[in-house]
């Protein structure tokens, strides 16, 4: 429940019945609705910037009316909305699609207030070559002469260069082989609607990104974690006969949330396996650009020889993931049965974002950008080891990350991570718990976000917070 008002001290009606009449205007406007619930009564003073007596006033003035119910432990909720002409929309708020999950929801809304985000997967602004891509929409400008939808896969120059670029990566296709989506995310959607059928498993990493998603959840497919060693995930542990649909979903190279590589011989032996037994692979290689010592071992698509593999880009981490753009590799029948989908979805991804992006891939100055990135995301991860080596050496473990954004910190079984969350929340402080990613005992740290220093005051408070857990 979203409050961003307060009363006015000026007016001559009084504060109780300017805060009583505002909850009545949002219940009839719908955007309160039955069965929600209020603040606590301090919150709400404090929201509202009066008195607790003020709220406690406006409240029974509401309940002696109907609009608002109390229980005993359960707090205030709204009651009726009968009084106002008002739909009831909560009936139809439990469509198809799952919720997110609570945590996420609270990571969501509160990256936009005041905290310190170690939680997010996105570069600092900082690091976006402003200079670059404002070069780059001044040239493609006299270019727009019309904004007309595109074809169905996307535009034919973007699709060529990102073929060009996937063949450094050993990945031989036509730009028929390449689908334009909304990002990664639209990617995984249309698999999950257009490809698979209810009652599918699909197996990944034990702690995978695709956990605190409801993508696949909500078209009645169930998501199966198979552990990883040190080598990457242990696909012989994958049920190699089933009745039911089945797929992998992998992120190989600087996995989300744990940063862990597959070794090029597990990605041989998994494309072997895959092969017998008929087993389709989504390869997710958000990060793959990112490495900060050595590039990552060839992507499973470019040792495919089968077409098991649907191959999944995006131009999200490494540069821009307000542009929407991501791209999805794969057999040209099912690159035409996805785009046949996506029609009927959204009708393409943005033109403009497009002609955009395909004027910085086909320029070797995006290059030289991404070279300088990797420079200063070394930094930052150097930095985030140095101050996780000060304050948690002796409460936490970590692998260095040789890529991407992340540093998955595990914690001693007595630390109860959500619990965590909530403690750190108070000190406004934001961090990936590792529930969200479907294992207990760890939490993901971004250190791309944050500047270094920032990082190391929130690691310094996170460390008290996890000592004072420890004794609790
Ligand atoms: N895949 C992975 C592994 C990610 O971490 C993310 C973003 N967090 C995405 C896909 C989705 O990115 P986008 O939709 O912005 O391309």
């Amino acid at each position: 429940m979203e409050i961003n008002w307060q009363p006015d001290p000026q007016v001559t009606t009084p504060l109780y019945q300017q805060i009583s009449a505002y909850c009545r205007q949002q219940i009839q406007q719908g955007n309160w609705l039955v069965g929600e619930k209020l603040p606590a009564q301090r919150q709400l003073a404090a929201q509202f910037n009066v008195n607790r007596s003020t709220i406690v006033t406006a409240l029974n003035d509401l309940q002696a009316d109907g609009v608002l119910s109390s229980a005993y432990g359960d707090g205030t909720r709204v009651a009726s909305n009968t009084w106002s002409l008002a739909l009831d929309w909560q009936p139809y708020l439990h469509g198809q699609f799952n919720a997110n999950l609570p945590t996420i929801q609270t990571i969501n809304r509160l990256e936009g207030e005041s905290y310190l985000r170690l939680s997010t997967g996105e570069l600092a602004p900082e690091l976006f070559p402003q200079k670059l891509v404002q070069a780059k929409l001044q040239a493609i400008t006299p270019q727009i002469t019309q904004m007309n939808y595109l074809e169905p896969l996307g535009a034919l120059n973007l699709r060529q260069a990102l073929a060009k670029r996937l063949q450094r990566w050993h990945i031989d296709v036509q730009p028929e082989n390449i689908l334009i989506t909304t990002g990664s995310l639209q990617a995984l959607d249309l698999i999950s609607v257009a490809l698979l059928k209810p009652g599918a498993t699909v197996y990944t990493e034990a702690a995978t990104y695709l956990k605190s998603l409801q993508v696949f959840q909500s078209a009645a497919a169930t998501l199966t974690g198979i552990p990883q060693d040190d080598a990457g995930l242990c696909y012989w542990q994958i049920p190699p006969h089933s009745t039911t649909q089945q797929l992998l979903y992998t992120i190989p190279s600087f996995q989300n949330p744990t940063g862990s590589v597959m070794s090029l011989q597990r990605r041989q032996q998994l494309l072997q396996f895959a092969q017998k037994h008929q087993l389709p692979i989504i390869e997710d290689t958000a990060y793959q650009e990112l490495w900060l010592e050595t590039p990552p071992p060839l992507p499973l698509k470019a040792l495919d020889r089968a077409n098991n593999v649907l191959y999944l880009g995006t131009i999200s981490k490494t540069l821009a993931p307000g542009l929407r753009i991501g791209w999805l590799v794969g057999p040209a029948a099912v690159i035409r049965r996805l785009s046949d989908v996506k029609m009927q979805t959204d009708y393409g991804a943005s033109s403009l974002a497009q002609q955009l992006l395909a004027a910085l891939l086909t320029d070797s100055a995006y290059d030289a950008y991404l070279t300088e990135l990797r420079q200063q995301l070394r930094q930052r991860r150097d930095a985030a080891l140095a101050s996780l080596q000060d304050y948690l050496a002796d409460v936490a473990t970590w692998q260095i990350p040789r890529g991407g954004f992340y540093i998955w910190l595990k914690l001693a079984p007595t630390i109860n991570v959500e619990r965590l969350f909530q403690a750190a929340l108070k000190r406004h402080i934001l961090f990936n718990p590792g529930t969200i990613y479907g294992t207990n005992q760890a939490l993901r740290l971004s250190f791309a976000y944050v500047a270094p220093a920032e990082f190391r005051q929130g690691i310094a408070v996170l460390a008290q917070l996890i000592k004072r857990a420890r004794k609790d």
